[in-house]
């Protein structure tokens, strides 16, 4: 994807009417994690399916009241701190849903980054 295609993308998907949108130059870094940036930017649906509000209470924690686009991996579904779901499907900080009831999403997804941390990405 271009830049241009990329800003006009988070446009569409951020809840804000101005969304902050700005560019870095990337000058080093981790190669693995580079190499998965390149990977999410080069599939248009696999971008728009990261970017998703952060966390409402993290971010109500740094007095941000409105909901900031973030883009967060997949496998990380649930902010862990406040035991909210910030999964993919929660597109809206309503979609936050409390998962403290369900304790075995918070060990699931405790399990599942382990897991993650056992195998490279490629296997998992
Ligand atoms: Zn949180």
């Amino acid at each position: 994807m271009s830049q241009s295609e990329i800003v006009a993308l988070a446009k569409e998907e951020h809840p804000y009417e101005v969304p902050g949108i700005s560019t870095r130059t990337i000058t080093g870094g981790n190669p693995d994690y580079l190499t998965w940036i390149a990977q999410d930017l080069r599939d248009p649906d696999g971008f728009r399916q990261l970017l998703r509000p952060a966390c409402r209470r993290c971010t109500a924690r740094r007095g941000i009241t409105g909901p900031i686009a973030s883009r967060l991996p997949p496998h990380l579904t649930v902010c862990r701190r406040h035991r909210l779901w910030t999964g993919p499907a929660a597109r809206t900080h309503a979609g936050q849903l409390d998962i403290s009831p369900f304790p075995e999403i918070l060990r699931a997804q405790r399990r599942h980054l382990a897991e993650l941390d056992d195998h490279p990405r490629q296997d998992v």
